[in-house]
């Protein structure tokens, strides 16, 4: 079959690549110069195998995100040779309970034994794939003395050892990419910006732009995985747009630390709008704090084409506010300067939930992630990833769909 796979983020790259390995012939369209330019390489890297989300004790955005952790080296080791920088990860992420959380210490303890179990559940017996972590140790719950060393502990009230991982996204990114495009049955289109999809009788037509003139191209089906660019061609398609959607501008902070300097450890502060610090080896940490980090949202079905990269004066804002607000309890940051970083980049790009309220509010729904996944009309299937996490496990399921027509 040919297939028409819109978008060529993480999302489209894995799809392109689980589609081309059941012998269809893929065609991969982007708006920009190069595949894995957006969130697919702005973003944190964590694995996520559901510990963060002790505000939907429904579990239901755990069960869906251990699935996709599960899911996700397994996937990439068929494409990557196991000694791929893309396979380098973090120091597991602590589960550290900020003073301000917007669940108690004891409900988020109860929350990361329930999200555990789901893990050992979904695993059902086999040897799980995840990082060379053993997903088997429940999470370890953090003596005073431990708390109080690296952090004010009057602001950290509680914390627990995860084997939560987060990968190097930018080398994810590149190994995926050199991947798709060495592929012999994907073919791939830059430059090249979708408006919509049209269905046929045994076809269906994408219809786009390039270099400014109109072209279109049939297909036997078509996925839309444009992310952040997703909402406005379903909606041109005639797909419904039946829930409302956030669209939010986040950055991140990614910085090698000054020889000599206190390594972090790599923590999630829960639960609520906190952030986190991400320790990979050699001295590179990324850091994100929310009050800080968020800079934009917008309700409108496209938001603008933000940048992913923060330019002065914003990035050294960025820069300054996340260590300072970070170094009030995180003391392995509290000599950090932002002198003395030249070269901190400050990246991010847009998430795109569905909710009403930010996540001040407890009760958004963007604390939940599980109306995520994959929509499909005639000949034409629409992703939402929700998260890096689960392009692997959409991708698959995907592929196993269409291939089985
Ligand atoms: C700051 C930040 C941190 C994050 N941290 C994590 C994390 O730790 N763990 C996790 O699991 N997830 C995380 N995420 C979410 C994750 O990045 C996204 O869920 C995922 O990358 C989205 O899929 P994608 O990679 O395909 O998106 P993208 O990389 O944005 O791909 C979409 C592609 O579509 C193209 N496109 C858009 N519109 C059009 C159009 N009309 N025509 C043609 N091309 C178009 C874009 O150019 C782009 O290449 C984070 C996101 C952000 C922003």
């Amino acid at each position: 079959m040919q297939i028409g796979v819109l978008g060529g983020g993480f999302q489209g790259c894995c799809l392109a690549l689980a589609l081309a390995e059941r012998g269809n012939h893929v065609s991969l369209f982007d708006k920009n110069t190069h595949l894995i330019s957006r969130a697919g390489f702005a973003n944190e890297g964590k694995i996520h195998l559901g510990y963060m989300y002790a505000n939907d004790p429904s579990l239901q955005t755990a069960a869906i995100m251990a699935r996709g952790a599960l899911a996700f080296e397994p996937f990439i080791k068929r494409f990557l040779s196991s000694d791929s920088k893309a396979f380098e990860t973090s120091s597991p992420a602590a589960y550290v309970v900020h003073r301000e959380s917007q669940r108690a210490p004891e409900e988020v303890a109860a929350y990361l034994g329930n999200a555990h179990d789901l893990i050992v559940q979904h695993a059902d017996g086999k040897t799980p794939q995840y990082f060379g972590q053993n997903l088997k140790e429940p999470p370890r719950r953090w003596s005073h003395s431990q708390r109080e060393s690296e952090f004010d502990g009057s602001i950290a009230v509680d914390a627990y050892d995860t084997c939560e991982v987060a990968i190097n996204p930018l080398a994810m990114a590149k190994g995926i990419q050199n991947c798709v495009l060495s592929h012999p049955r994907i073919e791939v289109h830059l430059n090249s910006e979708i408006q919509t999809a049209e269905d046929g009788k045994s076809s269906i037509t994408i219809i786009g732009t390039r270099n400014g003139r109109r072209f279109t191209e049939q297909f036997d089906h078509a996925v839309n995985a444009l992310w952040d660019g997703r909402l406005a061609v379903d909606q041109a398609y005639g797909l419904p747009i039946s829930h409302r959607w956030i669209h939010r501008l986040k950055y991140g902070v990614s910085l090698s630390l000054p020889r000599n300097a206190a390594m972090p450890r790599s923590a999630t502060f829960v639960s609520g709008p906190f952030g986190e610090v991400v320790s990979y080896p050699r001295g590179q940490i990324y850091l994100t704090w929310y009050p800080v980090c968020l800079r934009e949202m917008t309700k409108a079905v496209k938001p603008p084409d933000w940048p992913n990269i923060a330019e002065e004066p914003l990035r050294n804002q960025i820069l300054s506010d996340t260590i300072s607000q970070m170094a009030e309890f995180i003391l392995a940051l509290r000599e950090l300067r932002p002198e003395m970083l030249p070269e901190a980049i400050v990246k991010g790009g847009a998430i795109v939930a569905v909710g009403e309220t930010d996540i001040y509010d407890p009760k958004s729904e963007l604390h939940n992630r599980y109306e995520i996944g994959i929509t499909s009309h005639n000949r034409y299937h629409s992703i939402d990833p929700g998260k890096l996490t689960m392009a692997p496990y959409f991708a698959q399921q995907l592929a196993d769909q269409i291939s089985s027509i």
